[in-house]
C-alpha cells in the first residue's frame, strides 16, 4: 500500500493508505486499462468518475468504461509511474486538507473541501 499523502513516503506508521495504481497496456486497441481505479476511489472516499474526469482532463485523453466495467484511457504512452503521479496530483488538489493535510475530507458543492479532522473549509482548484 502507498501513503495517500506522498510527502509521508518514508513514514511507515502513516495510517492513510491506498492501493498503488495498476495498469495494463493494450497496444492492440491503443488504450491503457486502469485496473483498480474503483479500489483507489474507495481508498480516497471519492466517486471513481471524479478521479477519471481529473485524469482524462489532465492528460487530454478519453476515459471509457466497457460492458465488463473495465476502465480505459485512450493511448498507450503512459507508464505506471506517470499515471500514479497524476493520481497524487489529484490527491494534492482535491483530497488533502489545505490546512492540516489530512485526507479525511469531503467534497461539498464540488468547489469546497471540508476537513473532518480540523473543520477547515477550503476551495478546490480544478
Ligand atoms: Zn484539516
Amino acid at each position: 500500500m502507498l501513503n495517500i499523502n506522498e510527502t509521508q513516503f518514508n513514514d511507515n506508521f502513516y495510517r492513510y493508505k491506498m492501493h498503488p495504481l495498476k495498469i495494463t497496456i493494450c497496444s492492440r486497441f491503443n488504450r491503457t486499462q486502469l485496473e483498480n481505479i474503483d479500489q483507489i476511489a474507495k481508498n480516497l472516499e471519492r466517486n471513481p468518475k471524479t478521479i477519471l474526469k481529473y485524469i482524462s482532463g489532465k492528460l487530454g485523453v478519453k476515459a471509457t468504461t466497457d460492458k465488463l466495467k473495465r476502465t480505459f484511457i485512450s493511448g498507450t504512452s503512459y507508464t505506471n509511474e506517470e499515471l500514479q503521479q497524476v493520481v497524487y496530483n489529484f490527491i494534492n488538489q482535491q483530497i488533502l486538507c489545505k490546512s492540516c493535510f489530512n485526507p479525511e475530507t469531503e467534497e461539498k458543492d464540488k468547489l469546497v473541501l471540508y476537513c473532518r479532522a480540523c473543520g477547515e473549509k477550503s476551495e478546490i482548484k480544478k
